[in-house]
This record gives C-alpha cells, sequence and structure tokens, in this order.
C-alpha cells in the first residue's frame, strides 16, 4: 500500500515542497504525530480546517468534537472532501483517510463516534490547516 499511496501522490509534487519533513512523514509516508501533540485538538473555535497540502476544506469546525483520543476528531466530513480505503498496517484493520484531492494521508475513521453518524475521523493536526471564521 505505501508504494501504491507514493504512486498516487508523485505528481503532486507542488505540495510537497511546501510541508515540514514531520508533515511529509504524516501525510506522504502515512506516519502518525504523537498524541497530544497537535494544538488543534484544544481548537474549538468556528472555522474551516482545510488540507495542509492542497488547501482543500475538509471538516467545519462545527463537526469537530473531544473525543479525548490525542488527536483532532471530527464526527463528519465536507461531502467528498476525504476518500477512505482498507488499511492493513501494524497488524489492525483501520479505515484510512486521505484528501480525495491530493491524496495526503489525513488519518482514520473509526465506527466509535457520537451521534448522528457513529463516526470517529481521527485525524493528524499537521496535515490539517486552521483558519478561523472572521467574526462579522
Ligand atoms: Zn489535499
Amino acid at each position: 500500500m505505501w508504494n501504491k499511496v507514493t504512486e498516487k501522490t508523485k505528481n503532486d509534487f507542488i505540495w510537497l515542497s511546501n510541508l515540514s519533513p514531520e508533515q511529509l512523514r504524516v501525510m506522504r509516508d502515512h506516519g502518525t504525530e504523537p498524541p497530544g501533540s497537535s494544538p488543534l485538538n484544544y481548537e474549538m473555535r468556528s472555522g474551516t480546517y482545510s488540507c495542509a497540502g492542497c488547501h482543500s476544506p475538509l471538516f467545519h469546525g462545527d463537526m469537530k468534537y473531544d473525543s479525548g483520543c490525542g488527536w483532532p476528531a471530527f464526527f463528519t466530513v465536507i461531502d467528498g472532501a476525504v476518500e477512505t480505503e482498507i488499511d492493513h498496517s501494524h497488524h489492525m484493520v483501520r479505515t484510512e483517510v486521505h484528501c480525495s484531492r491530493c491524496k495526503a494521508h489525513l488519518g482514520h475513521v473509526f465506527p466509535d463516534g457520537p451521534k448522528p453518524t457513529g463516526e470517529r475521523y481521527c485525524i493528524n493536526g499537521v496535515s490539517l490547516k486552521f483558519k478561523k471564521e472572521e467574526s462579522e
């Protein structure tokens, strides 16, 4: 799968030059940031979370909730913003989540989220760029 994702993303080197080594480790090589490391864990303002690679909007602030899992968590996603793929790495079967536009790895989705969706999008903060809503 690693090779496949590299294959899928190799034409998207425009964003590779704009990201930090840690972002590339997560977003291109399917790494995971250390739990609790992202300042976005504590971000609860309204605004938009976009892909750090291509700036495609992925989540709105009101889709976020505090899951206590150590990573920013959302119970749903902007329509069509992400794609999923079954991930068999680390001897687990998980559902991998990546940006539908640039294919950057974002995190995983688990079926233990809150109602009404029951989904928990567990997303690496380094894969996201948060833009606070302008106050009116
Ligand atoms: Zn993207």
